[in-house]
């Protein structure tokens, strides 16, 4: 998806051959094995991976991925689209990203802590914080990136909050950075209402995935005066025409660890659940969720893709056909998380941080800009909303390679 994805844009933009490949083929990639000993005394072995995708405006920056399907050409995937989230909002960074095969609901925490250790151990000749930021993704949180920055900070000898993003504040982590992927969707779901016309205090709101992106948006959705009337995660959905009370849900899960079982609404499977007639539909989950089977039911009337590559390219045809539904592309929508991992690096290397309003009100400000640009090219040039965004993200890593040149 993501190599089809940069072929049309390549097309577009009439990029040369020989520049194309320069441009889409990861710079390096690393796969290594991640053994660790178990709970029961058994030694186990993991796959463990990390891809730059390239270095030429500064560090490569992405999160690391705790799950089954995690596999070499997926993370290298994930890390072509953290290239062009990055360069599409401005940040100093190249994209990477990484990850581990393991079922993090399987492994105990102490598991978990010996993965996330060995990982940044087998990556300490790899990583820096001038070559390549970690950071969290799906599996992973704050308690993984202190693991992990702990672990390479014993290498140097000294404190290293440089190295990962997304940790525990009180290790340098940023005040908002928890929330700020589902605050990020939350805005860009506003302005697109602005765009669209659309009043978001009467809007209904479908959420695919109650996990770090679904949970916050859904709140900030809320604030924004929308109404959610739909939820799921793995283990399956809710609906209430109504409705959901957030508060109660957000107990319910705290307790159970899933949205299924919460009394106030009927449930609902998966597949129903993204063809629900309503204003706002989020996919905050997998990707490859709309696929050509399902994109033309969609009953939406804004898509915003908080998940990384949701919509299979086949589905984005069907979609392209459909004006009636305004997208609002992954590498734009989920920006907002490492917007906020770039400020969380900025305080790290300054030993100066910042306060939480100010935290917001500069990703409001650079999610904002980039909006308004997607916006722009989309109309002017006649493109969809994902080619603008995709242009603007390829064109600047494009204009750095040239500019930087080839050596010799
Ligand atoms: N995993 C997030 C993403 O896909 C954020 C990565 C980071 O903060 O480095 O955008």
């Amino acid at each position: 998806m993501a190599s089809q994805q940069f072929d049309e844009v390549a097309d577009y933009l009439q990029l040369p051959q020989a520049e194309r490949d320069w441009i889409k083929y990861p710079k390096r990639a690393l796969a290594f094995t991640v053994p660790i000993r178990r709970d029961n005394g058994e030694i186990e072995v993991f796959s463990g991976y990390r891809v730059q995708h390239h270095l030429a405006l500064g560090p490569a920056k992405g999160g690391v991925r705790f799950h089954p399907e995690v596999e070499l050409g997926e993370v290298a995937a994930l890390a072509m689209w953290m290239s062009w989230k990055c360069s599409l909002t401005g940040l100093p960074y190249g994209g990477a990203k990484g990850g581990v095969t393991c079922d993090p609901t399987q492994l105990s925490a102490r598991e978990l802590e010996r993965i996330s250790r060995r990982y940044a151990q087998e990556l300490v000749a790899f990583i820096s914080p001038e070559t390549d930021v970690l950071g969290p993704d799906m599996g992973t949180n704050d308690q993984t990136m202190a693991w992990m920055m702990d672990t390479y900070s014993g290498y140097c000898g000294h404190p290293a909050p440089g190295i990962a993003t997304g940790k525990p504040v009180s290790l340098g982590g940023s005040l908002g950075r928890r929330e700020s992927t589902g605050r990020g969707v939350a805005y860009l779901v506003n302005q697109a209402s602005g765009t669209t016309g659309l009043d978001i205090t009467r809007a209904t709101v479908v959420i695919q995935g109650f996990g770090n992106v679904g949970s916050v948006a859904a709140l900030a959705l809320a604030k924004y005066g929308a109404k959610i009337v739909a939820v799921s995660d793995v283990y399956g959905g809710l609906y209430n025409a109504q409705g959901l009370n957030l508060a109660a849900l957000e107990k319910h899960f705290a307790q159970h660890n899933t949205v299924v079982g919460f009394p106030e609404a009927e449930p609902i499977a998966n597949d129903q659940l993204l063809l629900l007639p309503c204003d706002i539909l989020v996919p905050a989950a997998l990707a490859r969720q709309i696929t050509a089977a399902n994109a033309g039911k969609l009953q939406c009337r804004i898509l915003a893709e908080g998940a990384n590559g949701p919509t299979t390219p086949e589905a984005d045809a069907i979609l392209r056909q459909r004006p009636e539904i305004f997208v609002i592309p992954d590498i734009l929508c989920n920006a907002g998380g490492v917007v906020v991992s770039y400020f969380e690096w900025v305080q790290n290397l300054q030993s100066l941080y910042w306060s939480e309003t100010e935290v917001m009100d500069r990703l409001f400000g650079i999610l904002g800009n980039a909006y308004t640009q997607v916006c722009d090219r989309s109309r002017q040039e006649k493109i969809s909303m994902r080619q603008a965004a995709m242009v603007q993200g390829v064109k600047r890593v494009v204009e750095a390679h040239r500019l930087r040149g080839l050596f010799p």
